[in-house]
């Protein structure tokens, strides 16, 4: 057996350094009645605010950053339909080289115009009848291009802990922080910032209730496999955690709790009525599970990472008629 080198917190540093100048230092967001309704004070590290939309812009651009100069010439590849898809597609073309992202042929076409947008190559696939993973490494392999994986990938890994380091860097210790959970690239990275920077710190990681196969993982001790959850948080639908973010999960994350679709949207109403915030549905799996968790709250200074705002328009007003 391979011992995989995890990444460390001076990964996390190394990473903030690469993304200076290129990625957006958000905003962290409070709500005076929040605070009043869980008797906490409330912190938001808006990344719904980052560009193209989601924290995933932190994990792509410090991936590609550490190209060599052959990567470069290559280019990357990725297999995403979401924001993965993006953050690689606008740090490729930041950095001056080709992407090509695989896509099922039944992607959204905004999602498919907005990477196309950013320049990057699309390659459809047909989701039932071919595996894009094959197509993926294929590509790789004839073009010489790079694959990255949208979660388990320590540069990926790291980028995303730059969210948390800020939100530290701006507010100071907290005592609990909650961050969402697909994959586990962002609570990882968010778990190697929160143990450098406020050790005492309660850190949760917050998943669809129809696919808890993070929960199910964090308590059995082995990576967990599970089929694609039908949840409305499509930034969480993974099957499984990493073989890299898993064990940084399983040591420096205090428990996985999880939040139904209902919840969701009503977080989601929340932010947009008294945050002014348009916050995607697993952007908001955070605030959902803080409102569950409440009496562990009282008195104390809690983050709360939003991961992404990017949600089909029509689709929102459609959640917000619920
Ligand atoms: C990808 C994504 C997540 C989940 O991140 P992982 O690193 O896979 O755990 C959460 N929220 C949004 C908006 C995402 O795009």
């Amino acid at each position: 057996m391979t011992t995989l080198q995890l990444p460390t917190y001076a990964d996390v540093e190394a990473a903030a350094k690469r993304l200076e100048g290129y990625a957006n230092r958000t905003p962290v967001n409070t709500s005076r009645t929040l605070d009043e309704r869980l008797g906490a004070k409330v912190f938001f590290k808006c990344e719904n605010f980052q560009r193209m939309g989601a924290f995933k812009f932190r994990g792509a651009f410090n991936a590609l950053s550490k190209f060599t100069p052959e990567q470069r010439k290559g280019g990357v590849v990725a297999f995403s339909s979401g924001n993965h898809a993006q953050g690689i597609a606008l740090s490729a073309k930041l950095l001056g080289m080709p992407a090509t992202i695989v896509m099922p042929q039944d992607a959204p076409a905004l999602k498919v115009a907005a990477t196309k947008g950013y320049g990057a190559t699309v390659v459809m696939y047909d989701r039932y009848k071919e595996d894009r993973e094959a197509i993926g490494r294929d590509l790789a392999e004839k073009h010489g291009m790079t694959l990255i994986p949208p979660y388990d990938h320590p540069d990926v890994m790291a980028g995303q802990g730059t969210a948390a380091r800020e939100l530290f860097d701006e507010v100071g210790p907290l005592d609990v922080l909650l961050a969402p959970l697909g994959g586990g690239g962002l609570l990882s990275g968010t778990a190697l910032a929160t143990r450098a920077l406020a050790p005492q710190c309660r850190l949760y990681g917050v998943e669809p209730e129809a696919g808890n196969d993070g929960q199910q993982s964090f308590h059995s001790g082995a990576i967990v496999h599970i089929d694609t959850p039908k949840t409305i948080a499509d930034g969480a639908q993974t099957q499984h955690l990493g073989q890299y973010t898993f064990p940084i999960i399983r040591r420096d994350v205090n428990d996985i709790l999880t939040a139904s679709d209902a919840q969701l949207v009503e977080a989601m109403r929340f932010f947009a009525e008294r945050m002014k915030m348009i916050v995607e549905p697993t952007g908001a799996l955070g605030l959902a599970a803080a409102q569950q968790i409440q009496d562990q709250l009282k008195g104390k200074r809690v983050g709360i990472i939003i991961s992404g705002g990017n949600v089909d328009i029509s689709w929102f007003c459609e959640l917000m008629g619920r």
